[in-house]
């Protein structure tokens, strides 16, 4: 009231019972400002996607998580995997602030409600045991008879009403290791393709956002 000099008669969004609405101030009794709701802002809640991402050249995560946001992501593990390369793997931490700023610029951008999370780096076996309830899928370009689109759409037939959760981890530049792909197969993540060409880490990360979110909206 005081900042703003509300007054009567002026519009404001406003959220109220976690939704967004176009309001107009009805009255101002001392402290206190009363709004007529005229009309429900929409706004689109994140698609309930999280991505592991193993850290690779910062340019491009950069430009991977500036996309994801786009595309609707919801959160985005940087993840240290085995061939991460070593100096970047090591100036990870020190990112993450700027990885936070690609995310709310490009939450703004792209108008949304919420802003995608970024969070701190972490070595891939403690990334995996993360969510349990989730749809855990890993892409591999050694998976040949699985796609992407046909595992998710298997899992949210499945579902029912309720959408779950949905990991998906994209490897480094060199690819998961032998290890990895055992740590991921005893966590239950199943892998898959998307497609019979190698994908750089950033087409691969933006192309299983986007059929991500072609299943989903
Ligand atoms: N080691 C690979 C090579 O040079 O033969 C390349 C790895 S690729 C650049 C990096 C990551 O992108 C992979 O670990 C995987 O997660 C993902 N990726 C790339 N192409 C893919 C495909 N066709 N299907 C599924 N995942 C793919």
């Amino acid at each position: 009231m005081r900042v703003l000099r509300a007054q009567p008669g002026m519009e404001f969004d406003v959220v109220a019972g976690g939704r967004v609405w176009h309001s107009v101030i009805a009255g101002i009794t001392g402290d206190s400002v009363r709004f007529n709701l005229i009309a429900e802002v929409k706004a689109d809640p994140a698609l309930p996607v999280t991505l592991l991402l193993s850290v690779f050249k910062f340019d491009r995560m950069e430009w991977a998580i500036e996309k994801a946001t786009e595309l609707g992501g919801d959160r985005i593990v940087p993840v240290i995997a085995r061939r991460s390369e070593k100096h970047l793997a090591q100036a990870a931490a020190g990112r993450v602030e700027r990885w936070r700023r690609v995310a709310l610029e490009a939450s703004k951008q792209a108008r949304r409600s919420d802003v995608l999370q970024v969070d701190d780096p972490l070595p891939l076996k403690a990334a995996l045991s993360g969510e349990i309830q989730a749809v855990r899928l890993v892409l591999a370009e050694q998976e040949r008879s699985t796609t992407l689109h046909h595992a998710l759409g298997e899992a949210l037939a499945a579902s029912g009403d309720e959408t779950p959760p949905i990991w998906m981890a994209v490897g480094p530049e060199g690819g998961w290791t032998p290890e990895e792909e055992a740590m991921f197969d005893a966590e239950s993540w199943k892998p898959v393709s998307l497609g019979p060409r190698i994908l750089r880490v950033e087409t691969a990360a933006i192309t299983a956002m986007a059929v991500a979110a072609a299943l989903l909206e």
